[in-house]
């Protein structure tokens, strides 16, 4: 049998494993952030309705460039955006591979601070840079003067920001993300996957757009808008950096059913986010529920929740999935997390929780 030893590999990709959390036939499933409630009915139908219009012209590749579908999105996120503003692809981990492509590269150098997305690295492995891995504080907080001693020692091509950050949930102050944009020599990207979860008076980095040419905000539809198996993710940046994109993007890299299939839950946008704030009650449920048990929870402005479980999560990572619950371990040692669902699904987690969380303390 042919192994990948057997195979020219690039030295670099040598060893490793591909990204990926287990999908396992589990009653409650509560590890990949998702939105655990299925798309309504009427935007089933919407849906359907223009995915069928595009069938006939399957023929024909879909609009390069994507317009029809980045001016919704501009419209959807505001702050004066217009499509020149947005970019939009296979997830907003395309998007981010697009951005390092352009931007870091063989012999440049990219920027994160951990614990935080673990794409982060390997998407700039996958493009041959080479990965920085500041630390957050002990409580999973960033401040400017520590973000930007880390910038300042390492001069990186592309700095990676988080927030509200996975796995932990905590969210950026925007005097860290200004002080980040004053210091960086290079591109910086805010990770805003989550931000439709975050609690009120969270601001967004898109505020800081105007002026800041270096600064890169992307988003996702995969969470709040229940949308992951569509594949959409988008950023919003100054047109240049648009510009810059289209130099690395594969044509046609958006099909036309995936562009048509957004753009129809785009327009039934309140339908499909109307799940944001029964997900941030379940979230904050979490929270409240095990702090008052005595565990250690991090803040979340996200939909899942970090949370201590004693020195072995590995075993309690297990302990959970034995009773029917799947979670992640995220590879924090001591610490687990948990994507808030639907209130069934999170009575099943805080139940198996007391017990599991009481035996490990
Ligand atoms: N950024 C963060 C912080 C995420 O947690 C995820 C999904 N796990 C993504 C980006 C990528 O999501 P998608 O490619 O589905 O847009």
């Amino acid at each position: 049998m042919t192994t990948l030893d057997d195979l020219p590999l690039r030295d670099d990709l040598r060893g490793k494993s591909a990204y990926g959390a287990p999908q396992l036939d589990v009653a409650v499933r509560l590890n990949t952030n998702e939105n655990s409630y299925p798309v309504p009915d009427a935007v089933v139908d919407a849906i359907a309705k223009a995915v069928q219009a595009e069938l006939r012209d399957l023929n024909r590749y879909p609009d390069r460039d994507a317009v029809a579908l980045r001016t919704d999105l501009a419209d959807y996120l505001g702050h004066g955006l217009t499509a020149a503003g947005v970019w939009a692809a296979n997830g907003s981990n395309e998007v981010q591979q697009q951005l390092l492509q352009a931007f870091a590269g063989p012999g440049r150098t990219a920027l994160g601070f951990g614990p935080s997305y673990s794409m982060h690295p390997l998407l700039a492995a996958g493009v041959g840079s080479r990965w920085i891995g500041a630390l957050r504080g002990p409580d999973f907080g960033l401040t400017p003067a520590a973000a930007v001693a880390e910038i300042e020692e390492h001069r990186p091509d592309v700095v990676f920001l988080c927030s509200p950050n996975n796995p932990t949930g905590t969210a950026l102050d925007p005097e860290v993300i200004t002080a980040v944009l004053d210091t960086a020599p290079g591109m910086v990207i805010v990770d805003e996957a989550y931000a439709e979860f975050a609690r009120p008076g969270t601001p967004t980095a898109l505020a800081l757009l105007p002026g800041h040419p270096r600064l890169v905000v992307t988003r996702t539809m995969s969470k709040a808008f229940g949308f992951a198996g569509g594949r959409l993710g988008y950023l919003a940046a100054d047109p240049a950096v648009i510009e810059a994109v289209q130099l690395v993007r594969l044509p046609y890299h958006l099909s036309s059913l995936t562009q048509a299939a957004a753009r129809a839950a785009l327009a039934q946008r309140d339908a499909l986010l109307a799940t944001v704030d029964a997900i941030k009650e379940q979230r904050d449920r979490i929270v409240t529920t095990l702090r008052e048990r005595g565990t250690a929870v991090a803040d979340s402005d996200a939909n899942f929740v970090l949370f201590a479980t004693g020195p072995d999560q590995k075993a309690a990572w297990q302990a959970f999935l034995d009773r029917g619950v799947l979670i992640r371990d995220v590879g924090l040692p001591g610490w687990l997390r948990v994507t808030a669902g639907d209130p069934v699904e999170t009575t099943a987690f805080l139940s198996a929780a007391a017990s599991i969380l009481a035996e490990e303390i």
